[in-house]
């Protein structure tokens, strides 16, 4: 299957209100650009590097959502360009990307990344982080972000009830904060569920997938473990 293939399947099967962010960590610019001649827009990139030489590669109507874990020190080097961040996992982060946003004089949609994983493993906030951060002065002070959804993973299992019942958790926590809106704060987007999950995330209330390798295959990492040089 090509990449417009796969593409065209996922489309398919998407609700409207539901938007496709094609994963493209790992692949080269060209299996993007495949993907760009067949009409996808919306790309996400997990690390800053890879983010920002690709950025400088391709078409300049792509919008770059940055979905894997961001350290402060490396937002100046996205803040001109990124789209959405969808893992702002503390306040500190939140205060680096408005500052930044600043210098570019830009505004710069955020997600609050949510932990809702069993493992123990991946970045989010918990339900309460997540309320004090949301009430915190601070925030209400920042002129340059807008928080406008929340973004969660579910625990890597075959166990659907699980992840299910993970995603129907976040779901219900991101429906009672929406009513609360502010400058910078209003709820629109739910990003939940990637390639093994996503039409389960559907069913329980996403607005956003992140899908790679149902799109592009099995990535190759290149293993630097192992490099002699
Ligand atoms: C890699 C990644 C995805 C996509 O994973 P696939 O299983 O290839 O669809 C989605 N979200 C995040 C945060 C990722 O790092």
């Amino acid at each position: 299957m090509s990449i417009r293939e796969n593409l065209d399947h996922i489309r398919s099967t998407l609700p409207e209100h539901v938007t496709l962010v094609a994963v493209s960590k790992t692949h080269p610019a060209e299996a993007i650009l495949e993907a760009y001649n067949a009409e996808q827009r919306v790309f996400g990139e997990n690390k800053v590097q890879e983010l920002v030489s690709k950025y400088e590669q391709l078409p300049k109507d792509i919008e770059w959502h940055l979905i894997g874990h961001l350290q402060s020190n490396k937002v100046k080097f996205v803040a001109q360009f990124v789209s959405l961040i969808h893992s702002v996992d503390s306040l500190s982060l939140l205060k680096e990307i408005n500052k930044q946003a600043g210098k570019s004089k830009r505004v710069i949609n955020c997600l609050l990344q949510l932990h809702i994983a069993e493992e123990e493993t991946k970045f989010g906030l918990s339900y309460e982080e997540c309320e004090a951060l949301l009430v915190s002065e601070e925030l209400s002070l920042m002129r340059n972000i807008k928080i406008t959804g929340m973004m969660g993973m579910a625990t890597n299992t075959d166990n659907k009830d699980q992840i299910k019942k993970e995603f129907r958790s976040l779901r219900i926590f991101f429906e009672k904060l929406k009513v609360g809106s502010t400058f910078n704060f209003q709820l629109s987007t739910l990003s939940m569920g990637m390639s093994s999950d996503y039409r389960i995330a559907i069913e329980e209330g996403s607005t956003m997938i992140r899908v790679g390798s149902t799109i592009f295959g099995n990535r190759e990492y290149k293993d630097t473990s192992f490099s002699t040089h």
